[in-house]
C-alpha cells in the first residue's frame, strides 16, 4: 500500500493515519460523546444506569464494547417524552436546533433527527469525504435528480458538491425524461442516486427519449439508498448502461455518510473512521469480529454530533471486514457495502437466505430486465419462493431458453429452488427511492 500525494485525500492527514494512532484517537473521541451523552442526555443516562454502566467504566479500547447499545425504539421512547418533538433524547437547548430530519418510518413511527448548526456541517463534511474520494472536483457539475425533503437523503449530498467546489444542480421538481434533457442540455458530468433509479433513467433514455445514455457524457454515478451499487452485476450494468464509473457509499440519518467507495473500487466501502466507530459485532452474541470475511452486524457511533448523538447505535445492517485497499487509506474497508438488514437475512426452508444474491443473479444475466420482485410465501408448512422478472427487449430470449439457466444459477447461488414467473417488460414497479423488491409474506 503505498500513499498517493495531498491532493487524492479530502484529508490527507486523518485518511492516512498510521492505524494505531487512529485507534488512540477514535478511543479518545468515544470517550468524550460517551460523556457528553450521559451528561446532557436523559435517555443515554436512563439506559446506562439501568444497565449499571458509568462512562468511567471505559478506559481502554476493550471496553468499549462493554457500553450498552442503543436501539431505535429507544430514541421513539424518548420522543413520546417531554419536551416535544425530540423529548429527552436532546442534549442541547431547542434554541440551538437548526435542522429537522426524520427516518423513512417505513417500520412504524419514524425518528425525528435534530441536528445543531455545527452538527450540520459536520455532516457535510463527512460527505466531503465522500466525494472526494471518488474524483469529485471543482470542474465537475453533478446534476441530483431528486426533490430533497424531510428525509436527510441528498441535502448532504448537495451541501458537499458545494463544499468540494463542484457545480450543483437540483433537478428535484423534474420528471424523468426533463431530467434526462437537462443533464444533456447542461453536459453534466456527474450524478447521485439509488441504483434503481440509475437503471431507470437509462431505461427511460433509451425507450422513451430515443438516446443512448452512454451519449451524455455523465463520467460518474455516486450510489445511495440502497445496496446495489456494491453487488457486482448490477453495479456492471449501471456502468454498462452510462459508460460510467459507479461508486457506492452507506449513510443514514443516524449516522450521516460515514463510508466510501474510493476510486480503486475495493469491492466494499472504506469506514471513515476519524469521525465514526463501527463495531462489526457476532449477529448471535454481539462479540466483536475483527477478522476478514466474517459476517456481523454493525453498531455504529458519531463522535462529533451533538443535538442527537449516536452512541453504539445497533444499525441491524449485515456485513463484513474485508482486505486493504490500494489507495492508502487506512481506513478498513467492508466488504460489499452492506449485506442486507438483520431482519432481511432469514431463513427460507431452513436455508439462511439473503435477497442481494438473486439479485446479483438476475442482473447477471443480460436477458433479463433491471426489474424484479422476489417473494416468500407459505403453502401449509412449506416456504415458497416466487421469483417475477421481465425479458429484456430486443435479446431475442424467450422464458423456455431462459428458464433452466436461471433456476440453475439460482440454485447455485442460494441452494434454493424458486418459482419463476416471466413477466412482460415494463410490467413490474419502477422505483425511483427506496425500492420494495422483496416481500416476505410469512411475517404478519
Ligand atoms: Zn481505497
Amino acid at each position: 500500500m503505498k500513499v498517493k500525494g495531498t491532493d487524492f485525500y479530502w484529508n490527507p492527514i486523518l485518511e492516512t493515519l498510521p492505524r494505531e494512532k487512529l485507534k488512540a484517537l477514535q478511543l479518545k473521541k468515544f470517550k468524550r460523546i460517551l460523556k457528553w451523552g450521559y451528561d446532557n442526555s436523559k435517555l443515554y443516562r436512563r439506559i446506562y444506569d439501568e444497565a449499571g454502566f458509568h462512562p468511567e467504566d471505559v478506559k481502554t479500547w476493550e471496553d468499549i464494547s462493554k457500553v450498552p447499545t442503543i436501539q431505535k425504539n429507544d430514541y421513539l421512547d424518548a420522543q413520546a417524552k417531554e419536551p416535544w418533538p425530540y423529548g429527552d433524547s436532546l442534549c442541547v437547548p431547542l434554541e440551538k436546533v437548526t435542522e429537522y430530519h426524520q427516518t423513512s418510518g417505513t417500520t412504524g413511527q419514524p425518528v425525528y433527527q435534530p441536528d445543531t448548526w455545527q452538527d450540520w456541517e459536520l455532516l457535510n463534511e463527512m460527505w466531503a469525504y465522500i466525494l472526494y474520494a471518488q474524483g469529485f472536483r471543482n470542474t465537475d457539475r453533478v446534476f441530483i435528480p431528486f426533490g430533497y425533503n424531510v428525509f436527510i437523503a441528498y441535502w448532504q449530498g448537495h451541501y458537499a458538491c458545494e463544499k468540494v467546489g463542484c457545480e450543483v444542480v437540483p433537478g428535484g421538481i423534474l420528471n424523468t425524461e426533463e431530467r434526462l434533457l437537462k443533464i444533456k442540455e447542461l453536459k453534466a458530468t456527474a450524478l447521485m442516486a439509488t441504483p434503481t433509479y440509475v437503471l431507470t433513467m437509462a431505461d427511460a433514455c433509451r425507450t422513451k427519449l430515443k438516446m443512448d445514455p452512454r451519449d451524455l457524457g455523465i463520467k460518474k454515478i455516486l450510489c445511495a439508498g440502497e445496496p446495489g451499487a456494491n453487488v457486482p452485476t448490477t453495479k456492471a450494468r449501471m456502468e454498462e448502461a452510462w459508460n460510467a464509473k459507479v461508486y457506492d457509499h452507506v449513510g443514514g440519518t443516524e449516522c450521516g455518510g460515514w463510508s466510501y467507495e474510493c476510486i480503486y473500487q475495493p469491492g466494499g466501502v472504506h469506514v471513515n473512521e476519524a469521525l465514526c466507530l463501527v463495531e462489526l459485532v457476532d449477529i448471535e452474541t454481539g462479540e466483536p469480529i475483527e477478522e476478514p470475511n466474517k459476517p456481523g452486524k454493525l453498531i455504529m457511533t458519531l463522535f462529533d454530533r451533538l443535538a442527537q448523538p449516536t452512541i453504539r447505535f445497533d444499525s441491524k445492517d449485515v456485513s463484513m471486514w474485508g482486505e486493504e485497499c490500494e489507495c492508502g487509506r487506512t481506513f478498513r474497508v467492508l466488504k460489499g457495502g452492506l449485506h442486507g438488514r438483520v431482519d432481511h437475512i432469514t431463513k427460507v426452508k431452513g436455508v439462511l437466505f439473503s435477497p442481494v444474491s438473486v439479485e446479483e443473479v438476475v442482473r447477471g444475466m443480460p436477458e433479463l430486465g433491471d426489474e424484479y420482485e422476489l417473494i416468500v410465501s407459505k403453502k401449509g408448512d412449506a416456504d415458497l419462493l416466487t421469483l417475477k422478472v421481465e425479458l429484456a427487449p430486443g435479446t431475442g430470449a424467450t422464458p423456455e431458453t431462459v428458464q433452466p439457466e436461471l433456476a440453475r444459477q439460482l440454485r447455485l447461488k442460494t441452494n434454493l429452488a424458486y418459482i419463476i414467473e416471466f413477466h412482460e417488460y415494463g410490467s413490474l414497479p419502477r422505483y425511483e427511492v427506496k425500492a420494495k423488491r422483496f416481500k416476505d409474506l410469512r411475517k404478519k
